[in-house]
């Protein structure tokens, strides 16, 4: 199996065979199809096999077609346990998606509101955010979410254990019942098992 043959947007090929990237690792494999296809997907993975790239090339492949919503808000939210996660995949999504047009913005705790709130008042493709911080902008009304068409949930058990878990269920609850989401964390069963039970349809399931 190839980038390629996955069938990934030539932009979004050139970029990945530019980062030196030739196989897909397992995760990506077997993630990349499955979400291209529209599927929820639940997948067991750890740190380091690939898994930022299993959910931002797909979800790249989605955004180099237009929304037919006409609104700025995020198409794609990835939600992090951490500053330092959501600068990883933020700077992925900057990476593989060097050759289209896509805005990415991240909304962190610690940094300053202002700044925030202007790069929220702009067109927003690619969201990514810590939850906490995330919950502040949506009951100040500064998110909209109306064009919203994937949800990731990165290192959700994490997030489960950091004591996110009410923020992450009212952030996906504000987001369109119509959205595909996407949950990757090291275990899959317990808590993890029973918020993906309540935020996710019929998920495919996968583990490396
Ligand atoms: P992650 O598990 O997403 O944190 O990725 C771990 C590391 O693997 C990152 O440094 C990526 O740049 C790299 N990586 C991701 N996909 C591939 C691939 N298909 N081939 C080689 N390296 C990759």
């Amino acid at each position: 199996i190839t980038f390629a043959s996955i069938g990934l947007n030539p932009l979004i090929l050139k970029a990945v065979e530019e980062s030196g990237y030739t196989v897909p690792t397992a995760i990506q494999a077997q993630a990349i199809p499955e979400v291209m296809a529209g599927h929820d997907l639940m997948a067991s993975a750890q740190t380091g096999t690939g898994k930022t790239a299993a959910f931002i090339l797909p979800a790249l492949h989605r955004l180099a077609e237009p929304s037919a919503v006409r609104s700025k808000g995020p198409r794609v939210l990835v939600l992090t346990p951490t500053r330092e996660l959501a600068q990883q995949v933020s700077e992925a999504a900057a990476k593989y998606g060097k050759n289209m047009r896509v805005k990415v913005v991240s909304i962190l705790g610690g940094m300053p509101y202002p700044l925030q709130n202007k790069l929220l008042s702009n067109p927003v493709d690619i969201l990514v955010a810590t939850p906490g911080r995330l919950i502040d902008h949506i009951q100040r009304g500064r998110i909209d979410f109306s064009r919203l068409e994937m949800l990731v949930l990165d290192e959700a058990d994490r997030m489960l254990d950091m004591g996110f878990s009410e923020d992450v269920e009212s952030i996906a609850n504000a987001t369109p019942k119509t959205r595909q989401t996407l949950l990757f964390s090291a275990t899959l069963d317990g808590v993890v098992g029973a918020l993906a039970d309540r935020l996710l349809k019929t998920p495919k399931r996968i583990s490396v």
